[in-house]
């Protein structure tokens, strides 16, 4: 299973090392054997040869922040079905949030989710482990323990930490074991009811709103907590436009806070929720223009660090009902590397600073293996069709759920190979 694979006629995109240019990969026993000038391989005997001329050849994609809802939440996702979707959306490697039944809390239940991975054997995953105990917020999760077991993070996601001394704890006790806090910032009081962002679309609709306050008091708290312990913080799914400034003076400041944001987020804005569509509906909302417009100038100038779906499944009868009571989240895997290429196209990002955000900082923010293609490190590369033109079919969605507000749209830029340790595990059809 480890014949060694030569990837011909790209064009290699790797920040790490400084490259953008035509060259050629050798990949042998899971790891980049060579790197070498066009044509260098043709004579190599090879098990097989990847024709990647007009493609993009990069560092696996990695995705920070998804929900495989395995265990307890099949009917949703699998773990399986999960990274079926991941691969085939161009990454290799996914860290999966801590909101399963039972709650990834302890060593036991993030060994299941690798077990699970490790039969699916198609994208690696990261578990990422619960802040506290059941999600309950109240007393810190055996964070020591699933460290031994894998975790690379902690968060409560889907929840906030309304305790900011419970905070505090887990920001210094994660310093001991170097690994970040996501931190989904949301006040509680705040945001309660809310079904969609509070502003002028929102007294239109006659729904109840989520304030960007909601979310800024909590990112501008957990900075101040990060700068008092010495503790990572990583913002989970950044939307508005204050969070942005927050973020970025405390960068300025040499605060150790990354930041992500979605593709919903830096595409849609809450115009999206008129049709009172389900799919439009997720936590964080979607938000005004100028948080769009935000989102998107941190993108471009590094203020936010990585690119993550919040992937988020649900079943279609928790979507297909009135907007107040559907739930929030929307399924992104399979829609993220074409969402993030737009802005590639329309000058925002370079191809460079595209890789930076959806893989080589995704990599460092976990600390794990990737974001880089040099001779030597394990060979997880996604060759890249940024022209191919596509439709979003829910029958075509690897993900065991649809709940997408892209449904229909046509994209741009498809992953047409992905390979994990020097394994082809997703092959697009070529035309
Ligand atoms: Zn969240």
């Amino acid at each position: 299973m480890n014949g060694t694979i030569a990837i011909e006629g790209g064009r290699l995109i790797d920040p790490a090392a400084g490259v953008d240019e035509p060259l050629d990969l050798l990949l042998e026993a899971g790891h980049v054997r060579a790197i070498e000038k066009p044509g260098a391989f043709r004579s190599a005997d090879v098990a097989r040869r990847i024709d990647a001329r007009k493609c993009w050849v990069v560092p696996g994609l990695i995705d920070l922040h998804c929900h495989l809802r395995e265990p307890g939440y099949e009917y949703k996702e699998t773990v399986a079905t999960g990274t079926a979707a991941a691969v085939a959306g161009g990454f290799t490697a996914v860290a999966c949030m801590a909101n399963t039944n039972p709650v990834n809390d302890s060593a036991a239940v993030t060994r299941f989710i690798l077990e699970r991975a490790a039969e699916a054997g198609l994208a690696r995953v990261y578990p990422i482990g619960a802040l506290s105990q059941g999600l309950a917020g109240e007393r810190l999760a055996e964070i020591a323990e699933m460290h031994d077991a894998g975790i690379v993070a902690v968060s409560d996601d889907g929840k906030p930490v309304a305790d900011a001394g419970l905070m505090r704890h887990a920001l210094e006790y994660c310093a001991m074991f170097s690994i970040p806090v996501i931190d989904h910032a949301e006040d509680p009081g705040l945001a309660a009811g809310g079904a969609m962002h509070e502003g002028r679309t929102s007294i239109r609709l006659g729904l109840k709103g989520i304030p960007a306050a909601a979310e800024e008091v909590m990112v501008s708290r957990d900075i101040a907590l990060a700068e008092l312990t010495g503790g990572r913080l990583h913002i989970a799914h950044a939307s508005t436009r204050g969070s942005v400034a927050l973020v970025r003076t405390a960068k300025a400041r040499g605060a150790r806070v990354t930041a992500e944001a979605t593709p919903h987020h830096f595409t849609l804005t809450d115009q999206a929720v008129a049709e009172y569509d389900g799919n439009a509906k997720m936590n964080p909302p979607l938000r005004e223009a100028e948080d769009r417009d935000a989102l998107r100038d941190a993108l471009a100038d590094g203020t936010i660090d990585a690119i993550a779906t919040d992937h988020a499944p649900h079943h279609r009868d928790e979507k297909e009902v009135e907007f107040d009571n559907a739930a929030f989240g929307i399924v992104g895997l399979e829609t993220a590397l074409p969402l993030s290429l737009r802005l590639v196209e329309e000058s925002l990002l370079k191809p460079l600073d595209w890789v930076r955000r959806l893989s080589t900082a995704p990599a460092e923010i976990l600390g794990v293996a990737g974001g880089t293609l040099n001779a030597g490190v394990v060979a997880d590369v996604t060759v890249v069709d940024p022209q191919a033109e596509w439709r979003v079919e829910a029958s075509a969605l690897k993900s065991r759920s649809k709940n997408s507000p892209f449904l229909g749209w046509t994209m741009k830029g498809r992953a047409i190979c992905t390979l994990v340790g020097g394994r082809i595990v997703y092959e697009a059809p070529r035309k």
